[in-house]
């Protein structure tokens, strides 16, 4: 379960080892003052030109960057809007760092999307206190932003974020013809697990469920989100009919391995789940919830043949 209490560091990737500082500036010594101030506390990368801070922070974002505003080629001001206008690197703050501050280019820094203006020299102790307060900023609310799609009983994702990433997911298969699978997966008898157990340990329960689920999906593009009540719904890019099948069936002898004991079920004295799976085919005309639908019509197909089991079409 997520809370506000869960340790930072399971919600954030950048909040692994130190906080990552990306200093820009076309002066080695102007770099090397700042890496006395920070190196202790931070990592700190550094370029000497604009092209080459973009391309740092494409491969390796870091969580700040102090950035000079006058350098030869492409200034400051220009590396600053290309990282906000770029949805990779949009999130990553800026502090303009420059000998030459007067309030007409501090209000064209903040206006390009600058957090803070620091005047050269730096003064360390105040050029530490800033960039630790907009590091503070930096996490929390990429804090929120995982939240946002994240279920809060469960911790697999939201419906929220299924849906964008099968608009995505659904748009890079029809660029690149590769086959799309989805499969929807739902607890079998779950009112009955409720009436007999009670509501907390059908919370546990769904808990449990979603670990299980999550451990067989391997592929790092594989995603599992709860859908709704108790089911849930995965996606799966680049995979073909019979491999999504595979995995379904995994998924289906996983939860059943929970050993979870459910006496009023007609299927089995354990948890189970039914599971649809639907695929899409390179040359479908189809679009994104056309093979959501097909994948839960295959679900009401499990049900109705016994529950416990998997059903399966290609769209
Ligand atoms: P079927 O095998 O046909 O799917 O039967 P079912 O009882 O699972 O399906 P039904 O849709 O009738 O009931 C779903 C139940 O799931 C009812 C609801 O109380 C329970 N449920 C939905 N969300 C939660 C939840 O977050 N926690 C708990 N404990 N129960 C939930
Ligand atoms: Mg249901
Ligand atoms: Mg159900």
């Amino acid at each position: 379960m997520i809370t506000l209490d869960t340790p930072m560091d399971t919600l954030l990737d950048s909040s692994h080892g130190k906080p990552k500082l990306l200093v820009v500036d076309d002066q080695p010594i102007n770099i090397q003052v700042m890496h006395q101030v920070f190196g202790g506390d931070y990592q700190v990368f550094m370029a000497t030109s604009g092209p080459q801070a973009l391309a740092i922070c494409k491969a390796n974002p870091p969580d700040l960057v102090l950035l000079d505003i006058v350098m030869p080629g492409m200034d400051g001001f220009e590396v600053c809007s290309r990282l906000k206008a770029d949805d990779a690197t949009c999130n990553i703050p800026v502090i303009f760092v420059t000998a030459h501050t007067d309030a007409a280019q501090e209000t064209h820094g903040l206006g390009l999307g600058a957090v803070d203006f620091i005047a050269k020299p730096v003064n360390p102790a105040v050029v530490r206190a800033r960039v630790k307060t907009q590091l503070t900023l930096k996490f929390q609310s990429d804090l929120l932003r995982k939240l946002v799609f994240l279920d809060g009983l469960s911790g697999v994702y939201n419906r929220r974020y299924f849906d964008q990433q099968l608009g995505i997911e659904w748009a890079r298969s029809t660029r690149s013809s590769f086959p799309l699978s989805a499969i929807m997966i739902d607890v079998d008898h779950f009112k009955l697990f409720n009436d007999r157990y009670g509501h907390q340990s059908g919370d546990d329960c769904l808990r449990q469920i979603a670990v299980a689920l999550k451990v067989c999906l391997k592929r790092p593009g594989d995603l599992v989100a709860r859908y709704g009540g108790e089911e849930f719904a995965c996606i799966l890019p680049d995979t073909p009919f019979d491999d999504a099948m595979s995995l379904a069936n995994d998924l289906e002898r996983k939860v059943r391995a929970l050993a979870i004991p459910h006496e009023s079920s007609s299927v089995a004295k354990v948890i189970t789940v039914s599971v649809g799976v639907a695929t899409r085919t390179v040359d479908s005309a189809d679009d994104a919830a056309a093979l959501v639908g097909l994948a839960d019509s295959q679900l009401y197909n499990a049900k109705q043949s016994g529950r416990g089991r998997v059903c399966g079409a290609q769209l």
